[in-house]
């Protein structure tokens, strides 16, 4: 029994995708926590390795519980199917290289998620596959990077630490012009419930599952989905021979977690708007990153591509370095931590932790200040998480040292 797409997405998330038959009517998936298959005859298995015959053979091929996921998942994206992997950046590559061979080329936005930076950076480069990185709030400059080898457009909006948005609907219709790229977008920070970039034109959305799909902040994980063509072909090259497949135990956390996704995401999104409310008008704190601001750029794709302005803020201390640091030690509900998208609010500081590896200069031309803190908005009352950021930031900045080593 199929779930079909014309349902609510609220539904969605708890009966989408293909239902497992089992024999004693168990409301929850099965865990078929198993590595392979025993076959009915020599002959069955010949015929399942022939193609000639669906069913199961080997957990990294396939597994039922992890396939419920990637078929609920890709109902939710409104995409045909999906494939998970064994984290977000497993996803990231098996979506990518899955497509790419030595000498073509990929434009991604050049406001991504730093181990896809990597990835595209170091490694791609080491395997012949050439990636410029632009502005993809520019046209012009998506436009121009196009060759005749470029075979994916990789974008993520909005993105880390400053919440930039794109116009999927723009790189939508400038991909359209290019029938041999595939545009991929990690859509991590929105979920589906919050943006569809299939609706835009994008091929394929990769998740990073660890964030806000599970939201129980217990599991590492990522999901692809897109066409069944481009899903088969990811599942039988990149994910099944480079191997980074997704454990059924972890399929079933978050096919747990994904069950309450709605829920979740609606109080994340609205302890959000208030939290930033409040760092707006905090006297020391001199810049808010957060969509749903009428002055943030893009601010109108809100409505248009995305349903809500999400719930990961970014803040600036005037006071540099040291007082973010002492916020966050002062803190003494939120989490100091890195991740996002759990019950648990959190923060990091990324100029000492995520975005740490860069140098000095390149953190300045990305806009990463020493005073730059981002938090995950949980779903603690809004008034404690709220009291909790209100004593730690009058505490670390009134505190003298912290003005006097401040940079
Ligand atoms: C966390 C994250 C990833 C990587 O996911 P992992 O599950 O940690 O491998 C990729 N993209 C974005 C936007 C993320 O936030």
């Amino acid at each position: 029994m199929a779930k079909g797409s014309s349902m609510h997405q609220d539904t969605l998330v708890i009966h989408g995708g293909e239902y497992i038959q089992e024999p004693y009517g168990s409301l929850t998936t099965p865990l078929y926590q198993t590595s392979t298959f025993v076959f009915p005859d020599a002959e069955t298995g010949g015929r399942r390795f022939a193609g000639e015959e669906s069913g199961y053979m080997y957990s990294r091929l396939g597994n039922p519980t992890v396939n419920q996921l990637e078929s609920r998942v890709a109902a939710l994206e409104g995409m045909e199917a999906g494939a998970a992997a064994a984290t977000g950046m497993g996803a990231v590559s098996a979506a990518t290289l899955a497509f790419l061979k030595a000498g073509d080329h990929v434009i991604a936005s050049d406001c991504i998620y730093g181990c896809s930076f990597a990835l595209f950076s170091h490694l791609f480069e080491r395997f012949g596959i050439h990636v410029d990185f632009v502005d993809m709030t520019d046209q012009h400059a998506l436009e121009s990077a196009f060759r005749d080898n470029t075979k994916i457009v990789f974008l993520e909006t909005p993105a880390n630490p400053h919440l930039r948005l794109i116009d999927l609907t723009m790189v939508g219709d400038v991909c359209r012009s290019h029938p041999q790229v595939r545009m991929v977008v990690d859509n991590t920070f929105m979920t589906p419930l919050l943006q569809r970039p299939g609706e835009f034109g994008a091929h394929i959305v990769v998740h990073s599952a660890t964030k806000y799909l599970n939201g129980h902040g217990d599991v590492v994980a990522g999901v692809i989905t897109g066409s069944a063509e481009d899903i088969h072909l990811i599942k039988m090259t990149t994910l099944k021979d480079m191997g980074a497949t997704m454990s059924p135990h972890d399929a079933w956390l978050i096919i747990r977690g994904l069950k309450t996704l709605s829920v979740r995401m609606e109080k994340h999104c609205e302890n959000a708007r208030h939290v930033a409310n409040f760092l707006r008008d905090y006297p020391g704190v001199s810049q808010v990153f957060y969509p749903g601001f009428n002055d943030h750029p893009g601010h109108e794709l809100i409505g248009r591509q995305m349903k809500s302005a999400g719930a990961v803020i970014a803040f600036e201390l005037d006071a540099g370095y040291n007082a973010a640091v002492q916020v966050l030690n002062k803190l003494e509900m939120i989490r100091v931590a890195v991740s996002l998208g759990d019950a648990e609010s959190l923060i990091q500081h990324p100029a000492s932790m995520t975005h740490s590896p860069l140098s000095p200069d390149a953190r300045a031309r990305a806009g990463i200040t020493d005073g730059l803190i981002r938090i995950s908005v949980g779903l603690e009352h809004v008034d404690d998480i709220i009291a909790d950021l209100q004593q730690s930031l009058d505490r670390a900045l009134n505190a003298p040292h912290a003005k006097l080593t401040a940079v």
